[in-house]
């Protein structure tokens, strides 16, 4: 199969932050303040093998360095960023242990450049960075504290690729580009978490069978589905009016294509069906 998903480990959050339900608790569980209860969410990956032999991948989690050691490799942010699973879990590693070596990986394209986003493009050394050119001119105007650790980095590195969306809509979406020209690969403006944030339309050649990867577009399906947006949603977004649109689209896109996942980065449920369903 062409297309796969992997999640590259498995970070800790509140439930409560990202709208989750608190879950039902035995033991000494049960006296934990429901604020407190923890909950594991996946860094779900997209990775198209291409007729050409080249691995492009959706997005890359964080960095085989950064898994291996949170704090010295980012600092105060590593805090929050304590990934289960250790460097094996890194999407280099996860690829590896499948025969793709880090230098067959061309391309990762980003559903945005948050930091638990695009940190594993350290560990592929040949690939470019496709994001919006709006999502880059934010990151770097925004910087670290925003969560845009590797942007500096990845401009200086000369592998940044830009792109411009077509500003026409396609699947409801207002802007779209397809990457290679050939259907695989279609970014669609999903804006709001972030200034210039895709969904990712990847489809399998062999199949036909599609998914929408939408990135950080909401954390868990029901924030679109309600309109309401969990707490951290609302903490991390850029533009709530941007944001509320594109959930909208979302929904129109599960409407008129109910065939087809559409997958947010850290929902558990979704992560687990499509890593499932797509092995890698
Ligand atoms: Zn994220």
């Amino acid at each position: 199969m062409s297309l796969s998903f992997i999640s590259a480990g498995t970070l800790d959050v509140p439930v409560f932050a990202f709208g989750m339900d608190v879950p039902d608790r035995t033991g000494l569980a049960r006296f934990v303040p429901a604020p407190l209860v923890m909950t594991a969410i996946p860094m779900t990956i997209g990775v198209l093998r291409r007729a050409n032999g080249e691995v492009v991948i959706i997005d890359a989690g964080l960095s085989r360095a950064e898994i291996a050691g949170p704090i010295r490799e980012l600092g105060l942010q590593g805090l929050t960023m304590a990934v289960r699973g250790g460097p094996g879990v890194s999407a280099v590693e996860q690829l590896k242990a499948r025969g793709i070596a880090p230098e067959d990986v061309t391309t990762i394209v980003a559903t945005h450049l948050h930091l638990d986003h695009i940190g594993g493009y350290r560990d592929f050394p040949r690939a470019s960075v496709v994001a919006p050119a709006a999502e880059f001119a934010a990151a770097r105007r925004l910087g670290t504290r925003a969560g845009y650790v590797h942007v500096k980095e990845i401009l200086a590195s000369g592998r940044s690729r830009p792109v411009l969306l077509d500003r026409e809509p396609k699947h409801g979406f207002p802007g779209w580009l397809d990457v290679f020209g050939d259907g695989e690969i279609v970014l669609l403006d999903a804006r709001g978490h972030t200034a210039g944030s895709v969904a990712v339309l990847l489809t399998d050649r062999a199949s036909g069978r599609s998914v929408l990867h939408a990135g950080d577009a909401a954390y868990q399906p029901h924030e679109y589905l309600s309109g309401k947006p969990s707490f951290f949603a609302r903490l991390t977004r850029f533009r709530e009016d941007w944001l509320k649109q594109t959930w909208g689209h979302l929904r129109n896109f599960r409407s008129a294509f109910p065939e087809t996942p559409v997958l947010l980065s850290h929902d558990p449920r979704a992560s687990h069906d499509l890593c499932t369903a797509f092995r890698l």
